[in-house]
């Protein structure tokens, strides 16, 4: 019997998938992967996600001003974003967040697109997909001035007590290729730790790629393999960690997925 999971996170639309995405996707389903969310990045991509999306029930978007393009946004983007929103509403607005990784990411521009889209997100009543590097205490303090009503927190990375605080706040926190490395000690002992009902799998794709593909294109074909840790690393059988963490994506963004009981 194989699998039955949804990877949470993964940028089908980018070019890297151009050649074959058809492909990708009929591989990953057989594979046991029966459901994709696909996160928005910049405004010239809404289309193409809304596009791949409208074509599969069991693909789903989200959109969004992602804060490694902070320097081509612009304002007027997000008051198509909210328009857009209101046509046809995605599941989530993401992905944004603030990376306080990279040096030449303006730290000021990345806090104005994410306070916007918090806001938005809680004017639509809709959950959020946060992309948080080097910055978790930054994240939580912005999320208490702009509350919204949860989301994921993913490819997460942070401590036990972050990841509570986060929990805390409605938000479930995404694990994915980082786990299948023998090094990631922290991320792993906060996968075994944490409750299920706080999990969800992702790939990140075409970027992330686990230990079996490294230096390739990443792909949600290979999201069983991030399963195939966590069954090692906690105590519930498999099908249940698949079972419990689809039901978690089901929840927090509303899903209706063909096939899942
Ligand atoms: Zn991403």
């Amino acid at each position: 019997m194989t699998d039955f999971i949804i990877d949470s996170h993964c940028h089908l639309d980018m070019p890297d998938f151009d050649k074959d995405r058809q492909q990708v996707l009929k591989n990953a389903r057989k594979a046991g992967v029966h459901g994709f969310v696909i996160p928005g990045t910049t405004a010239g991509r809404w289309n193409k996600v809304l596009k791949i999306a409208r074509n599969a029930e069991d693909i789903w978007p989200a959109l969004g001003l992602h804060p490694y393009y902070c320097n081509d946004h612009t304002e007027t983007e997000l008051e198509q974003l909210a328009a857009q929103i209101a046509r046809e509403p995605p599941v989530a607005i993401g992905e944004i967040g603030l990376d306080l990784f990279l040096p030449q990411l303006d730290e000021a521009k990345q806090r104005f697109y994410l306070e916007a889209q918090l806001d938005m997100a809680r004017e639509f009543d809709l959950p959020v997909i946060l992309h948080i590097r080097k910055a978790n205490d930054p994240m939580l303090q912005l999320l208490r001035n702009h509350p919204v009503k949860g989301g994921i927190c993913h490819a997460f990375s942070g401590s036990l007590q972050h990841a509570h605080k986060f929990i805390d706040m409605g938000f479930c926190l995404g694990f994915g290729g980082m786990l299948t490395y023998e090094r990631s000690r922290k991320l792993r002992q906060l996968a075994k730790n944490l409750p299920l009902t706080a999990l969800l799998l992702e790939t990140d794709a075409p970027d992330m790629s686990g230990e079996k593909h490294r230096y390739q294109r990443n792909s949600p074909e290979y999201l069983p393999e991030v399963l195939d840790v966590l069954e090692k690393l906690r105590a519930e059988s498999r099908e249940r960690i698949a079972h419990q963490t689809t039901l978690n994506l089901q929840q927090l963004l509303g899903l209706e997925i063909p096939g899942f009981h």
